[in-house]
């Protein structure tokens, strides 16, 4: 059955076509690891990680690429205002490797939480200096860069189609540029290739910086994905992802430096995920107060994570989703009741229905339509097809939604996870359970009001506790 995906690039839904025979070529825009993720990050993650998960159900080998952005990224998107990495750095007292190795190794927990698969390879704008070296070389041979006091820009009217992404009237990417003001630049869409360190005399010292053709300094924030992408992936450039505020300036940009250096078509297929918002409309962001973590969010409510896998997949990634406190407990329920569905199927594994199989294929391949796919989840699980059989189907299916459902009945509710306990409660919590182990009743039944109190059901079962968040 042919997959057919939204392609930025043309506005529209595309046949997927390989570009060579063998593998998916897949650049998904990582972190920049100055700060934890928020969930609209990780929304953007799941999205990702679902199309990895569908083009491994229709049988393609995958090779994804994801990196890991530790330097350049400035607080302006146009090359002004200071390196995100540094203010991180500043803020916590720490060295900006520091601070990258911590938010690197946060992400990396939380993906797990997510039953997000990590990609094939990571890798650090901060270990390919010399390849985005190497890209700004030739883009200066090929005479499309200048020099200015700080540092070296792409000058954006030397290529055709600049808009070819965005879709965008040229003078309104330039009234959109217009907030960051350099009057250096000769167009306000120029970006910065290479930025040069400050001055010995302004006092300040850089942590991240490099010896370059042009000077000491660091590269800027597009050109680390260009580079990383022709170098992982050569010339399998066949899908990028990123969320949708990468639309208009940073993938544009990779685009125009890309193929302005290789003079050839920079990946077939550009998809992108639209926003969690928060507060009526407003699109969560690290530097904004209304940012929240996957811990703060759900573990810390007593919620399991995986809940918040299964609220994405009720909306399309193409459609805003909108965060509540209220929905996300609307979710928790909605998986918990799928999980049970599922532990009461029993333990006999039958045969996947192809019946079936072709119904959900046509939904995931329809651009990816999962709230689509839940749907025929549910129908499936209220159908005349044996229990067995209706276990192995939905099995199958999870390979793409990802929800644990193996572990339904045993080891995954949506029940909170010991570890996961606030450390008075875990306490607490333990020592009921040593209690109950040494058939020490009357202390359990001590314990239990304790945990009561804190704000926490605890329910006995065959295979221990289970602890909940009242
Ligand atoms: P950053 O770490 O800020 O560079 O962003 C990492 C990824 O998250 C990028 O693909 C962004 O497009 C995406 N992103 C940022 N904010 C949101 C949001 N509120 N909802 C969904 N995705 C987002
Ligand atoms: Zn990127």
């Amino acid at each position: 059955m042919p997959l057919f995906l939204y392609n930025t690039l043309n506005r529209r839904k595309e046949e997927f076509k390989l570009i060579k025979a063998g593998e998916v070529g897949l650049y998904t825009c990582g972190p920049t690891v100055y700060n934890y993720a928020h969930i609209g990050n990780l929304r953007t993650y799941l999205f990702e990680d679902f199309l990895v998960r569908v083009l491994g159900y229709n049988g393609y080998l995958i090779k994804h690429v994801m990196n890991i952005t530790d330097v350049g990224h400035l607080t302006g998107d146009m090359d002004m205002g200071e390196d995100k990495m540094e203010t991180g750095a500043a803020r916590e007292g720490k060295s900006a490797w520091e601070i990258a190795a911590f938010y690197t190794e946060a992400l990396k927990k939380d993906l797990a939480a997510l039953n997000i698969q990590e990609p094939n390879i990571w890798c650090k704008a901060t270990e390919n200096i010399p390849e985005q070296i190497d890209l700004i070389k030739i883009l200066e041979e090929k005479g499309f860069t200048y020099r200015t006091s700080d540092g070296i820009y792409f000058d954006t009217s030397k290529i055709q189609k600049y808009n070819k992404l965005s879709h965008l009237p040229l003078e309104d990417l330039r009234e959109g540029a217009r907030v960051e003001k350099n009057p250096e630049k000769r167009n306000l869409t120029d970006f910065a290739l290479w930025k040069f360190s400050p001055d010995a005399s302004t006092g300040v010292k850089r942590q991240m910086e490099w010896e370059s053709p042009w000077g000491v300094g660091f590269p800027g924030w597009h050109i680390e994905c260009s580079a990383m992408s022709l170098k992982f992936l050569g010339e399998e450039l066949d899908i990028h992802c990123g969320g949708i505020d990468h639309i208009n300036i940073h993938h544009t940009n990779e685009i125009a430096q890309s193929e302005a250096a290789t003079g050839r078509p920079f990946f077939n297929y550009w998809l992108h995920g639209a926003f969690l918002n928060i507060a009526g409309g407003k699109k969560m962001a690290k530097n904004d107060n209304n940012f929240l973590t996957l811990g703060k969010t759900f573990t810390e409510r007593g919620i399991n994570p995986l809940a918040y896998r299964f609220a994405a997949l009720q909306v399309h990634y193409r459609k805003p989703m909108e965060y509540s406190e209220k929905g996300m407990d609307q979710a928790a329920l909605g998986y918990s009741s799928l999980l049970n569905q599922v532990a009461a199927l029993g333990r006999d594994l039958g045969e996947v229905s192809l019946e079936w199989r072709e119904k959900f294929l046509a939904v995931i391949n329809d651009d990816l339509n999962l709230p689509k796919a839940l749907a025929v989840v549910s129908t499936l699980l209220k159908s005349k097809l044996s229990a067995p059989d209706k276990l192995a189907t939905v099995l199958d299916f999870d390979k793409v939604l990802g929800l644990s459902l193996d572990k339904a009945g045993a080891n995954v509710s949506a029940a909170i996870e010991i570890e996961q306990l606030p450390a008075d409660v875990r306490e607490l919590v333990e020592k009921r359970q040593a209690a109950r182990a040494e058939k020490n009743w009357a202390e359990a039944d001590r314990l239990r009001p304790l945990i009561e109190a804190a704000g926490y059901e605890i329910k006995d079962t065959s295979t221990g506790s289970q602890v909940f968040k009242n």
